[in-house]
């Protein structure tokens, strides 16, 4: 994982969002190649050495979704560089495309397909858990297998920006259903 990433991690316990505290043993460049991640109000940690932090029972997510990177970009509406995407799932496996389309934007993968792995511009981290913290992303994407997490992904979008989703979309006041087609939504915070 890339070490800006750690600002927008949280402990993947039920407890009030929490910053995780990381130490890294081998770096390549600005990439955590091995290291542990720590909770300090719980006591939660993670280690690992091939470039993949797990949080604790994450999967590798299978196929696909039914939209290319181009119109996860577009959907998205992100442009300019600086800041990070999320996705999730077999959203996940737009991850290498996203990375391409969006330049100086960082990518996070969660539980994304077997075949993407960590480079300088994704991150990959495994979790059953929702790992990232309130607004801390540009946009998220979920996967149909990921749609159980669309009320942490609107949390975790930028106010005004936008989370994407498969499946049924998000309820509640504050969410401005933007578009809802073909079993895609794109929702943003009233
Ligand atoms: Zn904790």
């Amino acid at each position: 994982m890339h070490i800006e990433l750690t600002d927008h991690l949280r402990c993947p316990r039920e407890h009030a969002e929490a910053f995780l505290v990381l130490l890294p043993d081998r770096m390549d460049q600005r990439r955590v190649v091995a290291g542990h991640l720590g909770c300090p109000v719980c006591g939660w940690s993670t280690a690992w050495t091939d470039g993949t932090p797990d949080f604790g029972g994450g999967w590798r997510a299978q196929g696909e979704p039914p939209f290319d990177g181009g119109a996860a970009q577009a959907m998205l509406g992100v442009d300019g560089p600086g800041g990070w995407v999320a996705l999730a799932g077999n959203a996940a496996a737009l991850a290498g495309a996203l990375a391409t389309l969006l330049p100086g934007v960082s990518v996070v993968a969660l539980n994304p397909p077997l075949e993407v792995t960590a480079t300088a511009a994704t991150s990959v981290i495994l979790s059953d858990a929702w790992p990232l913290k309130v607004h801390s992303m540009r946009g998220v994407i979920l996967g149909a297998d990921a749609a159980a997490w669309r009320e942490a992904a609107m949390l975790t979008t930028l106010p005004g920006l936008r989370a994407i989703g498969c499946g049924e979309p998000p309820a509640g006041d504050n969410v401005q259903l933007l578009g809802n087609a073909d079993g895609v939504w794109v929702a943003t915070h009233r």
